[in-house]
């Protein structure tokens, strides 16, 4: 697993400026779907050949929180135990604030390593007298940086790699096992192009949500009396294990990144597994079981989690956990679901169903439902067939002029699986309106029918 690191500090000092400049020249690895216009909080990294996840807490707040009041200490202690290493910026333009003293009393007690920033430091001698207040904080190092035009950031970096305990590097293309190891049998390359056989290939599954909504008694559910496999993948072992199961002649597959199954032995409490930790165990999953405690509700930090899921692209399961606690003739599983469908609209093709790891209760129907979603998420069809559905869905509904001049298709076509991505041909890609976007998906998923995978459509130019 990747060390976290994560950038701390009040708005406006420029936390997202920095996460932008140092994730620029990764920004493809995480962010390569077009269509996703959501803000990014959190990126992988690398400097000097040693990669590292890189998390803006300040993007985990939305903008009418108030932040100042009732969420800076929550940011800040879930930064504190999910990061590996924190960087505490400040503003040298603005000075020191009451709320920066606060921030650093509370660094100061954690034993993890801290580094200090103060950014928007355009011209260093100028400078200097100015920032002489930050020295009243007591550190020993600060790093003057302007996260806007890059000054000092590659001398921030240089230092905080150093920290990195073997921090694995980046692959340009992150599978191939290479030469040595025979492959064990039913073991997969994970590329992203599939061979045939794929369809019945073992289904990589992960499970993520909030502490406490019941992901490890779900793993023990699942794959309690199972075989473990050591992840022996290079660059990977910290400390994943897979664990693996058989049903139907059907193997799944599940990574163990934050060590979910052991959680009983081991009380530490950094070993729950969180939003980062989620993360990193979609990293190459197929479906991502969303564990919701329903005996607490459907919370923002669970549809938060479950935007993860969706901005991954993977396929997805909503589990309603606890339900053996819920009071049923109070609140039915109808009115969950409609409440769960209001809330994660944007993962409006997973399916949800309730179930109680701790009696099993409808438990059996989870590797069901991921088995189906799967189907769909390699799921392939010929060209002629895309090509008709466009041409029947554009023939029946003209997308609008653009400039005066009309948007032409060419010719579409299904390039991927996993999940399954189409590209349009036109003259004019930039002038595909997004709601006309929207409907050639929708009638893509209609009309195939997909719909319990999620999908992407490209246009592309017509050379
Ligand atoms: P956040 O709320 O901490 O994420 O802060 P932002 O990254 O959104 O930055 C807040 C404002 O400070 C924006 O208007 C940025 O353009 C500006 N800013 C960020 N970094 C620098 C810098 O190095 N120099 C200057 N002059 N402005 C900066
Ligand atoms: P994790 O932090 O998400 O891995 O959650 P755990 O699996 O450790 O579960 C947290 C607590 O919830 C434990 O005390 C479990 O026994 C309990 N729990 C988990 N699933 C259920 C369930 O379906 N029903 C009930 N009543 N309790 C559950």
């Amino acid at each position: 697993m990747k060390a976290v690191v994560a950038l701390v500090g009040r708005p406006n000092v420029g936390k997202s400026t920095l996460f932008n400049r140092i994730t620029k020249s990764r920004q493809a690895l995480v962010d390569d779907m077009p269509g996703v216009t959501r803000d990014r909080h959190y990126a992988d990294a690398q400097w000097d050949d040693k990669a590292f996840t890189l998390v803006d807490t300040g993007g985990f707040l939305s903008a009418d929180d108030d932040y100042f009041a009732s969420q800076i200490k929550e940011q800040l202690s879930r930064a504190v135990e999910e990061a590996d290493i924190l960087v505490f910026i400040l503003d040298g333009r603005a000075g020191l604030s009451p709320y920066d003293r606060d921030l650093a009393d509370f660094l100061r007690r954690t034993e993890k390593p801290v580094f200090y920033l103060i950014n928007k430091v355009e011209s260093l001698h100028r400078q200097e007298e100015e920032l002489g207040e930050f020295y009243t904080l007591g550190m020993d190092r600060f790093y003057k940086v302007s996260a806007e035009h890059g000054l000092g950031v590659g001398d921030f970096l240089s230092d905080l790699v150093a920290l990195l305990p073997n921090a694995p590097v980046i692959e340009e293309s992150g599978e191939s096992g290479e030469s040595g190891e025979s492959g064990e049998s039913g073991e997969s390359d994970e590329s992203d192009e599939p061979g045939e056989d794929d369809v019945d290939g073992p289904i990589r599954i992960a499970i993520i949500g909030r502490p406490n909504v019941g992901k490890s008694s779900l793993a023990n559910r699942l794959f309690g009396e199972q075989r473990m496999l050591v992840d022996d993948k290079a660059g990977t072992t910290r400390d994943a294990i897979e664990l693996s199961v058989k049903r139907n002649g059907r193997e799944f597959i599940l990574k163990d990144t934050a060590g979910i199954r052991r959680k009983g032995k081991v009380t530490n409490k950094l070993e729950k597994i969180s939003i980062l930790k989620a993360l990193d165990s979609m990293e190459d999953c197929d479906v991502a079981l969303i564990v919701i405690d329903c005996s607490e509700g459907i919370t923002d930090q669970d549809i938060t989690i479950a935007g993860y899921a969706e901005k991954r692209g993977c396929g997805a399961v909503f589990l309603l956990n606890k339900w053996d606690l819920v009071d049923k003739s109070e609140k039915g599983q109808q009115a969950f679901i409609k409440e769960l469908r209001r809330k994660a609209r944007f993962l409006s093709f997973a399916p949800a169903v309730t179930i109680s790891a701790k009696t099993g209760q409808s438990c059996h129907k989870i590797f069901d439902e991921v088995e189906k979603v799967y189907t769909e998420y390699c799921h392939r069809i010929n060209t002629g067939m895309v090509n008709r559905i466009i041409e029947d869905a554009v023939s029946r509904e003209e997308p609008s002029l653009h400039q005066g001049r009309r948007l032409k298709f060419f010719y579409a076509s299904q390039v991927a699986v996993k999940p399954p991505c189409f590209v349009c041909f036109v003259n004019y890609p930039d002038a595909v309106h997004f709601s006309y976007k929207r409907y050639l998906v929708n009638q893509l998923r209609q009309m195939i029918p997909l719909t319990l995978t999620p999908v992407t459509l490209y246009f592309r130019e017509k050379t």
